[in-house]
């Protein structure tokens, strides 16, 4: 079923950048449709950060196109920035300001109530510590902040630039479930991210991006079925010890198994998914 343009957010048209004589995002073109959560992956200077950018206006694109809610991205960039949220690594809190504070500066901003804060501020098991500076806050908190901010005018399409990176396990929890929520409201998501298991849990699409080129843009699952290989991981019993090995479903491997099984050495197996961790190796090496 072919889908109407009029159901896609998010529409970019041979995008590029060069910086100097060097192109570091080259013709992309992709389309997101409404409710859609995209992780955008690729190695270290692949292009992710500066597509996002380029489409927060913060980079002019040497040439291509987007459009944005429908909006032109050239001519109509204010009206794009009221609908949008973003949140980039680098955070830009009010350091002096509470965390309450940082929130109820951008809920003015956008004329929003700041009634709003406090069930955001409890979502994000902030409450607590909502009143005091942001600059003893941790790094997690920080980021939990970034993202409130980032929504506190409802935005139905959020940019985000590696959301957990260096975060420790609670924090990434907390943010983690807080945009399955978002998604599951039916919130746009386009995220990049280093961390595989992340884009597995929160990602429906997956963009690869390598030295600016899309390489693959696809449906997760049918990029696990196309590219990824599920394998066999086996906990067997030697003369004196344990052995647990990870093998490729070959018909070798199988016929090990069955003699394995025969000599009822094996204490466990069980098969495991191909990983994106996997397939991120496998698109890297092509170029
Ligand atoms: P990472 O995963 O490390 O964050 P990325 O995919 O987000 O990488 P970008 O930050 O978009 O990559 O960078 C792409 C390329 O553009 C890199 O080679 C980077 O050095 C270059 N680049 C980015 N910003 C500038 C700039 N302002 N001037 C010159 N080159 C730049």
């Amino acid at each position: 079923m072919t889908i109407p343009d009029s159901d896609y957010i998010l529409e970019i048209k041979q995008l590029s950048k060069k910086y100097r004589q060097k192109t570091v995002v080259d013709n992309l073109s992709f389309k997101v449709k409404s409710g859609q959560t995209l992780g955008l992956l690729g190695p270290n200077g692949a292009g992710k950060t500066t597509t996002i950018r380029m489409l927060m206006g913060l980079t002019r694109p040497s040439s291509g196109s987007a459009t944005i809610f429908g909006l032109d991205l050239k001519t109509q960039a204010k009206q794009i920035h009221s609908k949008i949220g973003v949140v980039f690594e680098r955070p830009n809190l009010f350091e002096n300001l509470s965390g309450y504070e940082n929130l109820a500066v951008f809920c003015r901003l956008y004329d929003q109530p700041l009634s709003l804060i406090k069930p955001l501020l409890e979502r994000m098991e902030l409450w607590e510590r909502a009143h005091e500076p942001v600059k003893v806050y941790s790094k997690g908190m920080r980021q939990r902040i970034l993202i409130l901010r980032a929504l506190v005018h409802r935005p139905r399409l959020l940019f985000l630039d590696e959301p957990c990176s260096g975060l420790d396990p609670v924090s990434s929890r907390i943010i983690r479930d807080y945009l399955l929520e978002l998604k599951k409201a039916g919130v746009t998501i386009l995220l990049t991210s280093h961390d595989m298991e992340e884009v597995d849990e929160l990602c429906d699409l997956i963009g690869f991006i390598n030295n600016g080129k899309l390489i693959v843009l696809s449906d997760k699952n049918a990029l696990k079925t196309k590219y990824g290989s599920y394998s066999i991981k086996v906990v067997y019993q030697t003369d004196n010890k344990l052995v647990e090995e990870v093998l490729a479903p070959t018909p070798e491997n199988f016929l090990r198994l069955s003699d394995l099984y025969a000599k009822q050495q094996v204490v466990s197996i069980r098969s495991m998914e191909a990983s994106l961790s996997d397939i991120f190796r496998k698109l890297s090496a092509l170029n």
